[in-house]
């Protein structure tokens, strides 16, 4: 089903999906699935929502796209608006969470050289973190099996170091280091928590170097984790953070938030994307960014996810371990025994969307406004799956 034309590099489920409606989803033969997954974290406001399919539809007859040798009105709106909401003072825009961590890395690389030559140029990335597919953004990525041999030499110059490990922070970093980039809570590598004391130590002690801070935000950024910005609650205070995947709905978006001691590093023709900030996925965010911005939206994001957490460990279910998350990005560990992926699997044939991430975690990212009724037709199917699993 569509596998052989398109090349097939998911894994994908042999499940065609036609439409949705708010956190519910339906494929062509009309069957219906609840949404806990809005395409990784990306279907911010769920499917088919009026404000933003408005806004799409009314830019598209205006204007789709004009090339980056212009400005264009909703484009400076966005960025006005988003630099406000965030505490930025300049942004780029790119079009996916790769291109953003790109941007960032050419940008630590720049600021090292300016600060300190050719030594300055190492970047500091976690273990088992996620940063992307590009060729640069796997080497960032700290898990060894997205190092596979056949796409060797990967770029140089990277190192992680282990995030809430007190030690490493005290010896890593050096007149080498150009920046640390924090992943906020690890979504690929399992919704690993980083403690905030440590980020913000681990941060000082990258500075005190002589480096610059930044912050992959592509999956916790806009109101996935219950603020505009994950790095706000950490409170490490980034220079650079990356974003992409919610800021605009759907509509592909992605690109760096910049200040501080990294703001004036880029000059012009540093760094460009041709589609980058196109006017339709900048009309797109600004419809995201206006619900985030709406009172108790934020906190609702929060309530919920806490009640999901509270919920799947109230069942205590064999199968399930450890439950944890952050706002609407959640992780249940299952045990060694059984396989997520195969409960994924059985999840989608009852009817509801989810995913997997490190070792053996089911993750669950919803849209952030969700209703409570589908949250509760979510976790039925969810405890009565788990319950025969
Ligand atoms: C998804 C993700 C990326 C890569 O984003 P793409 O849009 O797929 O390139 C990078 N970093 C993190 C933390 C992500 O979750």
């Amino acid at each position: 089903m569509g596998s052989k034309i398109v090349v097939n590099n998911y894994g994908s489920f042999d499940v065609k999906m036609a439409y949705g409606q708010g956190s519910t989803c339906y494929d062509v033969d009309g069957k219906k699935y609840i949404d806990f997954l809005a395409g990784i974290a990306v279907n911010s406001l769920g499917h088919n929502f009026k404000p933003l399919v408005d806004a799409i539809s009314a830019q598209a007859a205006r204007q789709i796209h004009v090339c980056n040798y212009f400005l264009s009105d909703v484009g400076v709106e966005f960025a006005e608006k988003l630099l406000k909401a965030t505490g930025f003072s300049s942004v780029y825009f790119g079009n996916s969470g790769a291109e953003g961590n790109e941007a960032a890395f050419k940008l630590a690389r720049k600021y090292g050289y300016l600060n300190g030559g050719e030594k300055r140029r190492t970047i500091y990335t976690l273990e088992s973190s996620f940063h992307g597919r590009t060729l640069a953004t796997l080497t960032a990525t700290g898990q060894e099996k997205f190092h596979p041999a056949c796409f060797a030499p990967y770029a140089e110059h990277f190192k992680t170091i282990k995030p809430n490990d007190w030690k490493a922070i005290k010896t890593a970093f050096d007149d080498t280091t150009a920046a640390l980039m924090i992943e906020c809570v690890q979504g690929e590598g399992g919704v690993n928590l980083i403690d905030a004391d440590w980020a913000k130590a681990a941060a000082e002690a990258a500075r005190k170097a002589g480096a610059i801070v930044m912050a992959d935000e592509v999956q916790t950024g806009f109101g996935r984790t219950g603020t505009i910005l994950a790095s706000d609650e950490l409170g490490f205070e980034p220079d650079v953070v990356s974003f992409a995947k919610g800021v605009a709905g759907g509509v592909p978006m992605g690109g760096i938030l910049i200040r501080g001691k990294a703001e004036g590093v880029f000059k012009a023709g540093d760094h460009q994307s041709t589609f980058a900030g196109n006017s339709l996925a900048c009309a797109a965010g600004l419809v995201v960014l206006n619900e985030l911005q709406k009172p108790g939206f934020l906190e609702s994001v929060k309530q919920k996810g806490e009640k999901i957490r509270n919920e799947i460990k109230s069942w205590k279910n064999p199968n399930v371990g450890d439950v944890r998350g952050k706002g609407l990005m959640i992780g249940a560990d299952i045990i060694e025994e059984k396989s997520a992926v195969e409960l994924e699997k059985k999840l989608l044939t009852n009817g509801l969307l989810t995913s997997t991430a490190g070792k053996n975690t089911l993750r669950l990212v919803p849209p952030l406004n969700i209703s409570q009724s589908e949250i509760d037709e979510g976790l039925e199917i969810l405890k009565k799956t788990l319950e025969t699993f």
